[in-house]
């Protein structure tokens, strides 16, 4: 899998990129990361990236030509891209979106600054991409949130696969209480049942703790989690109706 980036801040990215899975991800081959520097793609003398408003108002705006230019070069080398514009606008990123761009080859990431970009640079990218409800000043961390979430959905990434299989989101649920040694800790002791070796039992555990969890912290997602006819009993049983509110 390819990552793209195109930024007005390369360095952004230096540590990020040198740590942990996505670091490991890369020297394997399995994930292949490319920053690049919009600079690269100004015209002028002083490699303006930003401009005035029109219309008037504070800040700068991103200008189209280097956006424009950029995308336009790796669309000659790169096959198929998919061009997203991270974007406090855009579709919001849920683990299904993460799951649907980890199906891509390439991705390319446009990062904005400032007030934003020249709205015409919106009809040179596939999707525009919001890790949220909330404002960021530029674009670079929430490509590195899409980066991160994506590769650890690539195969091999991730050491054991069931692990993104069962986490939160995958299931439609959020996921159960993890426990590691000691069985015992100020007092605080290990269910019992983690500690019985019965696997079925651990297994039936997990899915219930997942599902008063998800009840208790995020009921809305119990309306599209796909939940047993058992299940649904289970909840009722517990006092919990399966359904939002
Ligand atoms: N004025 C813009 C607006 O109200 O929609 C916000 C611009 S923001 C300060 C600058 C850049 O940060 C955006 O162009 C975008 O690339 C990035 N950004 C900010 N919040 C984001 C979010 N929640 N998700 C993805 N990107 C975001």
């Amino acid at each position: 899998m390819q990552f793209h980036v195109l930024t007005i801040f390369p360095e952004f990215f230096a540590s990020p990129l040198s740590v942990s899975l996505l670091k490991k991800a890369q020297d394997r081959g399995l994930v292949a990361c490319h920053v690049h520097n919009l600079r690269d793609y100004t015209a002028d003398k002083h490699r303006s990236t930003d401009d005035a408003p029109y219309g008037g108002g504070p800040g700068m705006v991103m200008k189209p030509e280097p956006i424009f230019a950029a995308l336009e070069a790796l669309g000659r080398r790169l096959e198929r891209p998919k061009r997203l514009l991270l974007s406090p606008q855009g579709t919001p990123l849920t683990q299904q979106k993460v799951g649907q761009l980890a199906a891509e080859q390439t991705l390319v990431l446009v990062c904005g600054r400032y007030e934003g970009i020249d709205e015409r640079v919106r009809t040179v990218v596939d999707e525009e991409v919001s890790i949220g409800d909330y404002v960021l000043s530029g674009g670079e961390i929430a490509a590195l949130v899409v980066i991160d979430a994506v590769a650890r959905l690539v195969p091999g990434v991730v050491g054991r696969q069931e692990s993104t299989r069962d986490e939160s989101f995958s299931t439609g649920l959020l996921e159960y209480p993890q426990y590691t040694r000691p069985e015992e800790f100020r007092g605080l002791r290990v269910p019992e049942v983690l500690l019985s070796g019965h696997h079925a039992d651990i297994a039936r555990w997990r899915r219930r703790q997942a599902l008063l969890r998800t009840r208790e912290r995020r009921p809305e997602l119990l309306d599209t989690a796909p939940l047993s006819l058992e299940e649904k009993r289970w909840l009722a049983e517990q006092g919990l109706s399966p359904t939002y509110g």
